[in-house]
């Protein structure tokens, strides 16, 4: 909307009347009573996931690793701003033995509910300070828990020399205190000390290497930027780091263990390729460097963790059409799951649908299956996930890693391109990817924006799809038909 000139001396008021209402509530607020801070941020699915009261900037996370299944020391500092009068406020913390926590260099009273560590610190926090926060504590390296859904089990995931970790959806608590909520992100620096001969890696560079005596040595690596609780790596053990770059500048680095660098060769050395065709669709790689830590492990599914994914030996051991599938997915969620992250967990479509529709689409460019009998077979079973787990944007337990949110939410893109032609879809998607790059952002979000950059209201079209009772018609193929629930 434009504004007519004349209007400015009314819009000058306005804003010095919203000045003084919000000095005023600030006031008020300031001079309030401190209160606990939520222990959760209000979304449905994960009611305990992440914390009300106060936003963290950057965790200093700390881990003295000693081997594998062994507890070992460990420890967190938080820098955080208060956004109220806080009497006390939570972080998500899961198993592992607590030790000192402090606020600002004093103790601070600890109390453990379930998965919340609730701190009350010697002081109360004002509205708007900084204040740091420290938990040591004895992690557990054994610490996993199971879902009923894709991703099957959760947290801590051994390997015969070390460990990687797996935390989606919930499962950073179980490695660090944190707000452990995909929308709540933090950029972070991780020291870890391991044993000389062994590798840790995590999330961003690697800025320092250092002896750290008695035979071990201390890496450390800063995400620039921020980074989920539920996108964390932290992968200790024996690896061959393969370094590179694209030929457009982008910082290559993989972790293999050693007996498994030839072997998986031929698919890892794909990787640019992937960069180069993803970056065609959704814009430029949101990130500093990007590559993968091949596990030998038998976890059934690979993670984004950002800039470094998560992939199973088992995916690039196979065939060719299913190790491009398996890397495209988590490359892909670089930009739609991680850097454009999702606000309430319902968004996950967004996320899984995305990867899900691109990996099949390169699949089909590269030797894979043809797209169009996939979607018209979830298509077929729409409405029968639909009764089962929910409409795409509305699932309804919080086991939502289910088909509708991979194939039936793949199969919402497809159905948004065939309504609406190839060449508005190309620029509502790259659009989406570039403008929301490093946001949190909703579904609403989503269909705003596809009905900005279509010059239509898509509202209707998608809202059927991603929250109706039924299927609606795919567009452009009457003669599909949708078995009934
Ligand atoms: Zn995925």
């Amino acid at each position: 909307m434009r504004r007519p000139p004349h209007t400015l001396v009314a819009v000058a008021a306005a804003l010095a009347l919203t000045a003084a209402a919000t000095s005023a509530a600030t006031a008020d607020t300031d001079s309030g009573t401190p209160t606990p801070g939520a222990p959760g941020i209000g979304d449905p699915l994960l009611p305990g996931s992440g914390n009300g009261g106060y936003r963290v900037d950057h965790y200093t996370l700390g881990f003295d690793w000693q081997g594998p299944g062994i507890a070992f020391p460990a420890d967190t500092e938080i820098k955080a701003r208060a956004t109220r009068n806080l009497s006390r406020f939570n972080l998500d913390f899961a198993g592992n033995t607590l030790g000192r926590v402090t606020v600002d260099g004093r103790t601070a009273r600890t109390a453990r509910e379930g998965d919340e560590l609730v701190i009350t610190p010697a002081r109360a926090l004002r509205r708007g300070q900084e204040f740091k926060v420290r938990v040591q504590y004895t992690a557990d390296p054994t610490q996993q828990r199971h879902r009923d859904d894709a991703i099957e089990t959760f947290g801590w995931i051994p390997t015969p020399d070390g460990t990687v970790v797996y935390p989606q959806p919930d499962g950073a608590k179980m490695i660090f205190p944190s707000n452990d909520h995909p929308s709540l992100r933090a950029r972070t620096t991780v020291n870890v000390t391991a044993p000389d001969g062994l590798t840790a890696l995590s999330n961003g560079t690697l800025t320092d290497k250092r002896r750290a005596g008695q035979g071990r040595t201390r890496w450390t690596y800063d995400s620039r930027q921020p980074v989920a609780g539920q996108l964390f790596q932290l992968a200790i053990g024996s690896y061959t780091l393969v370094d590179g770059t694209t030929p457009d500048g982008i910082k290559l680095r993989d972790a293999v263990p050693p007996a498994l660098v030839e072997r998986v060769e031929q698919y890892r050395a794909l990787t640019p390729r992937h960069l180069a065709w993803v970056q065609s669709k959704l814009g430029p790689y949101p990130f500093d460097s990007y590559g993968i830590v091949v596990a030998d492990t038998d976890l059934g599914v690979a993670l984004e963790t950002q800039t470094l994914s998560l992939v199973p030996k088992a995916d690039l051991l196979g065939d060719k059409v299913n190790a491009e599938r398996n890397m495209v997915h988590e490359l892909v969620h670089q930009w739609t799951g991680d850097s454009v992250a999702m606000d309430r967990w319902a968004d996950l479509w967004l996320s899984e649908g995305h990867a899900r529709y691109y990996e099949r689409v390169y699949s089909q460019e590269n030797g894979g299956a043809q797209l169009e009998p996939l979607m018209r077979d979830a298509y077929r079973q729409h409405d029968i996930w639909r009764r089962d787990t929910g409409a795409p944007a509305e699932p309804t337990e919080p086991n939502l890693f289910k088909r509708m949110r991979y194939d039936g939410s793949a199969l919402v893109f497809y159905a948004l391109r065939a309504e609406v032609g190839d060449d508005t879809f190309a620029r509502i998607e790259r659009a989406w990817a570039t403008r929301n790059r490093g946001r949190a952002v909703s579904t609403a979000d989503y269909v705003a924006l596809a009905s900005r950059v279509a010059g239509r209201d898509l509202a209707p079209f998608l809202n059927a799809w991603l929250y109706g009772p039924r299927t609606p018609p795919m567009p452009g193929h009457p003669d599909w038909t949708v078995d009934p629930a």
